[in-house]
């Protein structure tokens, strides 16, 4: 079984992730936590590139393709395997980060961004997508309070609300896969609706 949780950034990812997998643990199953990018030795590398705030005038395509590739990387060393092993892998972001931020946020190409990622997921679909949706400004506010401001949490105001409707598009365009939550409440209460998803999930 295969799950992302998406959204924009300060929606509370990582907290929910920590909180399913340690009550599907409790259960008794085997979980993989996971995130992107990074995941893998490589995946993290491109990671630290990705985000440094350092990093000045990296082009839109070639964001895309680190993306790309440090996702492939991913699905083909972790992901991919995990699924055949029956595991129930929790991933932090996944091909819909790349469409939203990438494609809605920097306005890119969205066949472009669709077609490179195929290739670099082998086709690999989580059976669900949590969408931890929350306003740009209250979720950015929430982020500076976790650390340094990565490289995207620096990008203007508009550029998180493009990212938050690319979400929201995304989440028409796959009824089925996704499911919205509200992430402005307490983490109580986003992990009850969160765990009512995955319980249905794991039903069946
Ligand atoms: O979710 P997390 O904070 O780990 O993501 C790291 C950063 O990468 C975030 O600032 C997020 O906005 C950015 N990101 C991005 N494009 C993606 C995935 C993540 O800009 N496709
Ligand atoms: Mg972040």
């Amino acid at each position: 079984i295969f799950i992302s949780f998406e959204g924009p950034d300060g929606g509370g990812k990582t907290t929910q992730i920590t909180k399913t997998a340690a009550k599907l643990r409790e259960m008794g199953r085997d979980v993989v936590v996971t995130r992107e990018p990074g995941g893998t030795d490589l995946g993290e590398s491109i990671r630290e590139i990705l985000l440094d705030p350092g990093q000045k005038d990296v082009s839109d395509r070639a964001e895309v393709l680190l993306y790309a590739a440090s996702r492939a990387q991913h699905v083909f060393q972790v992901i991919g395997p995990a699924i055949k092993a029956g595991k129930v892998v929790l991933c932090d972001r996944f091909v819909d980060s790349s469409i939203a931020y990438q494609g809605f946020g920097r306005g890119l190409d969205l066949d472009f961004i669709s077609s490179v990622n195929l290739q670099a997921t082998e086709g690999t679909v989580p059976q669900l997508t949590l969408l931890l949706d929350i306003p740009a400004e209250q979720g950015l506010v929430r982020a500076k309070g976790t650390g340094r401001p990565d490289r995207m949490e620096k990008e203007a105001i508009k550029f998180h609300r493009e990212v938050r409707q690319g979400y929201l598009w995304l989440k028409e365009q796959h009824p089925h896969r996704f499911r919205l939550i509200d992430a402005t409440n307490a983490p109580e209460q986003v992990f009850n609706k969160v765990w009512a998803e995955v319980a249905k999930v794991l039903g069946g």
